[in-house]
């Protein structure tokens, strides 16, 4: 689906931590009412059922960002993505709806658990799960770090196990608030490094709390991890070439997207996830999860480079 983050939402209190109880806003039901209104009536307005049943789940202080407010005529494209989305809807089976249960089912039985291995506080906010241009979207109200939307119809689109996706990012939003991605400034190399760290920290617990088995889903790699110790360690040095010659922002969206973004044909993009997760692997034998989880990004990067280095 294109259009991005219609359904998202998030996040009124900024009260921080500690706050036992996490909010969830879930549109899987009220999609499932928009779905049988519009099929029920094939000449109602769809924005007309999308304002009765969902607009108001969207927290006002989410609305700019999800509605592109900044644009001149952002009602008009508001009506238009809803139209678009609508018809979508309409086609969507009962796995779909069942999926948004799945994901907050997940959320609310690995929250405390993550909270426990990490050692970090149970955040307050909400987490959305909704329709969306991609799998997970941060950080979408500008103001705020850790929110997190999670976009149901891009993760069955990808076959993507939604509890596997839902875990791993909110390890990522747990970290949110440790290490602020947007930052640049202390060097694209360091970046790149502590995106390594990330992925295998969030493989690496997504896996441990769920099991082995699930891993073999795990985004974006869906190829089974089968490579040699030789074939590992080329790409290691591959990686790591690539990183050393990244000095500026353009050779770091490079680097980022030839290697961390998910595609179906290439190898890089998924070896990223693989060599961060043994990265991980290495740094959580010498270190517990709780220590690793203290490191600023100055130590994460030596860390990393060190593990590069000497492999
Ligand atoms: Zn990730």
């Amino acid at each position: 689906m294109q259009f991005l983050v219609l359904a998202a939402a998030l996040l009124f209190s900024h009260a921080a931590f500690p706050n036992p109880s996490v909010k969830i806003i879930n549109f899987g039901s009220s999609l499932r009412k928009i779905q049988q209104t519009l099929l029920k009536n094939p000449n109602a307005k769809s924005i007309e059922v999308w304002d009765q049943f969902a607009e108001n789940l969207i927290p006002q202080d989410a609305k700019s960002f999800i509605w592109q407010k900044s644009i001149s005529n952002w009602e008009e494209s508001r009506q238009r993505k809803i139209k678009i989305w609508s018809d979508d809807l309409k086609t969507k089976k009962s796995d779909y709806f069942f999926a948004f249960n799945k994901i907050e089912n997940a959320i609310r039985k690995y929250i405390p658990a993550l909270s426990k291995t990490l050692g970090e506080p149970i955040p307050s906010r909400i987490y959305i799960m909704g329709v969306s241009g991609a799998e997970a979207i941060f950080s979408f109200d500008g103001t705020e770090r850790g929110n997190l939307i999670l976009g149901v119809d891009e993760i069955l689109s990808k076959n993507l196990d939604p509890e596997t996706v839902a875990v791993h990012e909110l390890v990522h939003m747990f970290r949110a608030n440790r290490i602020d991605y947007s930052s640049t400034s202390s060097g694209t190399q360091n970046l790149l490094k502590v995106s390594l760290f990330e992925e295998g920290l969030a493989i690496n617990l997504t896996e441990k709390h769920l099991g082995k088995i699930k891993i073999v889903n795990h985004p974006p790699y869906r190829r089974p991890f089968k490579v040699t110790e030789q074939n590992l360690k080329d790409y290691v040095l591959r990686i790591k070439f690539d990183i050393d010659k990244s000095t500026d922002a353009k050779g770091l969206r490079e680097v980022y997207s030839k290697w961390f973004v998910p595609d179906e044909v290439r190898d890089e993009n998924y070896m990223a996830y693989r060599i961060g997760y043994e990265i991980f692997k290495k740094l959580s034998a010498k270190f517990s999860i709780k220590a690793l989880n203290t490191w600023d990004k100055k130590t994460i990067e030596s860390k990393v480079s060190e593990v590069l280095q000497n492999w």
